[in-house]
Parts: structure tokens; C-alpha cells; sequence
């Protein structure tokens, strides 16, 4: 079997372009008589690599000067731990709750401080966003806490909350981990946004902390100097070794990104390529998806079978017709199809031509 269309929601999809450079310069990179993987991180070769990365994703993701981009470890579940341990100075922080993603947030960061639900979408399942205005948002708020796109149940802000307009000084904080790079970022409303890379921007271990200089520096007394980003930032990320391989790839799928036109050209494709997906969905007599139209989410989007007893048998041939990974989340169930920017057009096609005979033939 040749590479099949691969709808994992993470670690997911990758460009091919970029496993057959990855792949060619494993051995020896750029005639250094190394891989990269065997490279210091102090090294001329590898500090090369890493200025390279941080300046495309500075360009590609218009990030303002007074914004630092950290490269750092432990995924989007220690940016968890890790963001109130820096931001919230022992005191309290605000949360809205939609999905999975968010709800773990406001969990872990109780361990730091007082965190508290500003406004949550439960009530409805998780398919709907709750309105900015009606957002309960504390005076003494250290910060408020948002997740961009809830992977899990397929919900997306399209626009950022302008926190100022409601009378709100507290920084923004986004989790981006799965839509990063898959649609431009509005910095002025935004304190600090973090993300795993393995959804959108490369292999698994490289957690990407975009972060306003003037939020950096508050760190509490245990936070660990690992994760302490003031410490990360005066050392340009290297306080300790970086994921060194995971930073190089991520650079090359930033190069990549730059050759398909930046992520203004991504945008346009992840609209047509989920508008293929829901406008199929909406019009299937089998299949649904159950997440408000204003809120769907263009990297995710889970999917029933009105006929659950279906399910195994739609995996199956699935799997067969090489459109790979379509089972939901278990807390969810169902289907979910990942659409990250990797995923080419002729994916999507694929999968809902698929999906389009699967409904015929068990009609
Ligand atoms: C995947 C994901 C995470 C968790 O990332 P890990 O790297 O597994 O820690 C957090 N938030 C969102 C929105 C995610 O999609």
C-alpha cells in the first residue's frame, strides 16, 4: 500500500515534501557530514537551523517584535501547567469552556491559582460557542484562557475575542495547538498563544510559546527554570536542549508553507477543503455533524453515522479505500476527520466520494 490519505488528528499528516527532503538529508545534512539529529544545539550548523525556523514562522505568522517565539517541550498539557505558573502571579484566571481541550486547562491550572469559568458551552454539548459579551470575566483577572479549536469537538473561534472592547484589561490566552498556521493570527488581541506542533506544524515534542515580551518575567517562585520563560527567552530557547530534530522539520514545513503562498493561500484552501466536507454532510441522509454552522471548525470535524451500527463496517472500508485514522475520540464517538494543512484537496475528495458510495450501497 502507497501513502494513504491520513485524517489522524495528531500527531498527524504530514507534507511529503517535507518527509522526502527530511528523508534525503538525514545522513548528511547540507554536506556537514552529520544528521541533524546528531548535531549540538551550540553548534554553527544547528543555531543555523533554528534562526532560519523562528525568522520564516516570524514572517509567516506576521508575529509583532514585541512578541517572543519560544520553542519548547512538553506539549500543549504542560503549556497547562506551564502558562499559569508564569502568568497567573498565585492569583486568579478566567476560563471559557468549550470542549475537552479547554476543560483540561481550567483543571490544571487550579494547581496554580484560582481559575474560574468565565462562560461555558456544555449545557449544549460542546456544539456552539458562548458569546464573548456574555463572558463573566473577573476585575482581578490575570488572564483569560481560550482554546482556538477544540480538536476534540470540532468547534472553532473565526474571530478572536477583543477583550478591550468589553472592558477587559487581562491578556488573552490562546491554545492554537491545532489550528496554528491554518489561518492568520490577530496579535492585537492576544497575550500569548501556545501549541503543541504535532497537528499542524511538525513532529511531536516541540511546543511553540508565542508570548508579549511584557507578560514574561513573572514567573512563581517553583516554577521549574526549565519552563520559566524569561530563562527560555534570554537564552534563546536553549536554556536546555531543544527538540532539535522536531525544530528542524517544523522548519521545513514553514519553508513549505512559504512556497504554497503563506498562510493567507492556507486559509483559502482549509475553507474550500472544509466546506467540501460539510456541505456533503449537511446534504447526507446517513451522515451528520452536529457542531453549529458559525463555529465549525475547518481543521476538525467530527461526524456520526445516523445509523451507529454502521460504524465498524464504514471503518473498514475506509481503511481499505487507504482513507486512514476516521474514528472519533472516544468521549465523543463517531468520526472525526482531521484536515490539517497537509491534507490536499484530493483527501477530502476522496473521502467524501467515499463516503458518498457508502451511503448508496447500505441504503
Ligand atoms: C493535542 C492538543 C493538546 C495536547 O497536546 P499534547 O502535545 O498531547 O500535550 C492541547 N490542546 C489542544 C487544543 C490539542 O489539540
Amino acid at each position: 500500500m502507497g501513502r494513504a490519505f491520513n485524517f489522524s488528528a495528531g500527531p498527524a499528516v504530514m507534507p511529503e515534501a517535507v518527509l522526502q527532503q527530511a528523508a534525503s538529508e538525514m545522513l548528511d545534512w547540507h554536506g556537514s557530514g552529520m544528521s541533524v539529529m546528531e548535531m549540538s544545539h551550540r553548534g554553527k550548523e544547528f543555531i543555523s537551523i533554528y534562526e532560519q525556523a523562528e525568522a520564516d514562522l516570524r514572517e509567516l505568522l506576521a508575529v509583532p517584535d514585541h512578541f517572543k517565539i519560544l520553542f519548547m517541550q512538553g506539549g500543549g498539557l504542560a503549556e497547562n501547567a506551564i502558562v499559569p505558573l508564569n502568568l497567573s502571579q498565585g492569583g486568579a484566571m478566567d476560563f471559557v469552556l468549550t470542549g475537552s481541550w479547554s476543560q483540561k486547562s481550567l483543571k490544571e491550572a487550579g494547581k496554580y491559582g484560582q481559575a474560574r469559568v468565565a462562560a461555558s458551552a456544555q449545557a449544549d454539548g460542546f456544539t456552539t460557542l458562548p458569546a464573548p459579551a456574555t463572558w463573566q470575566i473577573g476585575a482581578d483577572s490575570r488572564y483569560v484562557h481560550i482554546c482556538g479549536n477544540e480538536t476534540i469537538h470540532g468547534v472553532e473561534f473565526h474571530e478572536l475575542p477583543d477583550l478591550k472592547a468589553l472592558g477587559c484589561d487581562a491578556p488573552l490566552v490562546v491554545d492554537f495547538s491545532s489550528h496554528v498556521a491554518s489561518r492568520p493570527v490577530n496579535w492585537s488581541r492576544v497575550g500569548l498563544a501556545f501549541g503543541g506542533a504535532q497537528k499542524n506544524l511538525g513532529p511531536a515534542g516541540l511546543t511553540l510559546v508565542i508570548v508579549r515580551e511584557d507578560l514574561i518575567g513573572n514567573a512563581l517562585p517553583h516554577c521549574p527554570s526549565a519552563f520559566d520563560y524569561k530563562l527560555v527567552s534570554d537564552n534563546q530557547s536553549m536554556y536546555n536542549t531543544p527538540p532539535t530534530y522536531s525544530i528542524y522539520i517544523a522548519g521545513l514545513v514553514f519553508q513549505w508553507l512559504k512556497q504554497q503562498g503563506g498562510i493567507a493561500a492556507m486559509e483559502q484552501r482549509n475553507i474550500a477543503k472544509a466546506q467540501l466536507l460539510y456541505d456533503f454532510l449537511d446534504s447526507s441522509s446517513l451522515f451528520e455533524n452536529r457542531v453549529a454552522q458559525d463555529c465549525r471548525s475547518r481543521m476538525n470535524v467530527p461526524f456520526f453515522l445516523r445509523d451507529e451500527s454502521r460504524n465498524e463496517a464504514f471503518l473498514a472500508g475506509a481503511k481499505a479505500a487507504n482513507l486512514l485514522q476516521l474514528k472519533g475520540h472516544k468521549s465523543v464517538g463517531g468520526m472525526r476527520a482531521s484536515i490539517y494543512n497537509a491534507m490536499p484537496i484530493e483527501g477530502i475528495q476522496a473521502l467524501v466520494a467515499f463516503m458518498r458510495e457508502f451511503e448508496k450501497t447500505q441504503a
